[in-house]
């Protein structure tokens, strides 16, 4: 199996399944918790997309004990989530989930994140670089950044999207990017969707980088373009 899905709405577990099924991925459905942790130690799938609001088990439930399943495979996890539901803490990330989504989402576009999620596991291994500049660094491989001020250096905790974000800015200091481009970098070019998705990981990123979101220091808006990210290179 490739792709868990954990939705107790039918008609939304369907049209994923369907969608899923069709661009060739091996799917299975559950539609609680318990049952959801069950196949995930049975089944070690690649990816499972988890529904915030479950029977028995809540999402983020079923979230942290994956994690903290020491040995298993580590899956890939997209949550969903309805709005106003605990979006905050889902962003916050002390769940361990890689991306997510809010409902009503469009199919194409969580299938392109599927794609992603998934295309990076593929790259995972191959690449070994690492970069740095004078408040980050960012290690591909181990996929961990960091922050660096006053002589303090501390992890960032970021989402699967965020990471590659802060990658892309940081891999290219001083370059402007246009939503376009960054669409390219994230989700490739089978992207679906409103561009302004770009501004909301942008928002989201600069609250953990940036030590006072409203006035960024390092991840600027160039007006009528899109970002560029600034930081002396060491
Ligand atoms: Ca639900």
């Amino acid at each position: 199996m490739d792709i868990l899905i954990v939705e107790d709405e039918a008609e939304i577990a369907q049209l994923i399944q369907l969608y899923l099924e069709k661009e060739g991925f091996a799917c299975q459905v559950c539609r609680d918790g318990l049952t959801a942790i069950q196949l995930f130690q049975e089944q070690q799938p690649d990816l499972i997309i988890l529904d915030l609001m479950l029977p028995g088990l809540d999402g983020l439930e079923v979230c942290a004990r994956i994690r903290q399943k020491p040995g298993a495979k580590d899956p890939y996890i997209l949550m969903l989530t309805a709005k106003g539901e605990e979006i905050d803490r889902i962003i916050g990330l002390s769940t361990g989930a890689d991306d997510y989504m809010v409902k009503p989402f469009s199919p194409r576009e969580l299938v392109a994140r599927v794609r992603a999620l998934l295309r990076r596991s593929l790259r995972h291994g191959s690449s070994s670089q690492t970069y740095q500049t004078q408040h980050f660094s960012v290690d591909v491989e181990q996929r961990v950044a960091q922050r660096r001020l006053e002589e303090t250096e501390e992890p960032l905790d970021l989402t699967t999207l965020e990471f590659d974000l802060l990658t892309t800015f940081i891999s290219y200091p001083g370059r402007v990017w246009n939503r376009t481009q960054l669409i390219e970098r994230l989700w490739g070019s089978d992207f679906f969707g409103d561009e302004r998705v770009v501004d909301t990981h942008v928002a989201r990123l600069r609250k953990k980088v940036e030590t006072d979101p409203a006035n960024p220091k390092f991840i600027k808006t160039v007006i009528g373009v899109g970002y560029k990210f600034e930081d002396s290179v060491s």
